[in-house]
């Protein structure tokens, strides 16, 4: 599998460490949108778009994507105010919508996206062609 094309959108000043977001398209037939470029402790990195998932079901306990009023596992109602799952992991409440499964691809991705954001940060500010309501969508942090 080969990555066709990166477009990347600056979001430096809103988030310290959110440095873009990045869209991916894989053998020009395959999209995926809301990858991040995160500056952490020593290094840039990338991370996957992802679901928090927050909702307890009151009837059977699984965890529903924040915001859910349905249970997906059940179907049964979810009170707007079901309970945050209080964790001291915070990876816990977050699911990828989708990531590479070997470490070879993920280290193909990361230094692709990593290289095409470095170009896009240093060509300038004002490239990205989408408006920041596009940008935004479909983002829940
Ligand atoms: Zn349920």
């Amino acid at each position: 599998m080969e990555i066709t094309e990166i477009r990347v959108f600056l979001k430096e000043g809103q988030d310290k460490k959110l440095k873009a977001y990045v869209t991916v398209t894989f053998d020009n037939v395959f999209v995926v949108r809301n990858i991040k470029v995160v500056q952490g402790s020593e290094a840039l990195f990338i991370a996957m778009p992802s679901r928090k998932m927050k909702n307890i079901c009151p009837g059977c306990h699984f965890k529903n994507e924040a915001g859910s009023r349905y249970c997906s596992h059940c179907g049964g109602t979810i009170p707007p105010d079901a309970g945050e799952i209080k964790t001291t992991d915070a990876k816990a409440d977050h699911r990828d919508i989708a990531h590479p499964i070997t470490r070879q691809f993920r280290e193909y991705l990361q230094t692709r996206i990593l290289e095409a954001y470095k170009k896009e940060a240093a060509t300038g500010k004002c490239s990205g062609s989408l408006s920041s309501a596009e940008v935004t969508s479909g983002v829940e942090d």
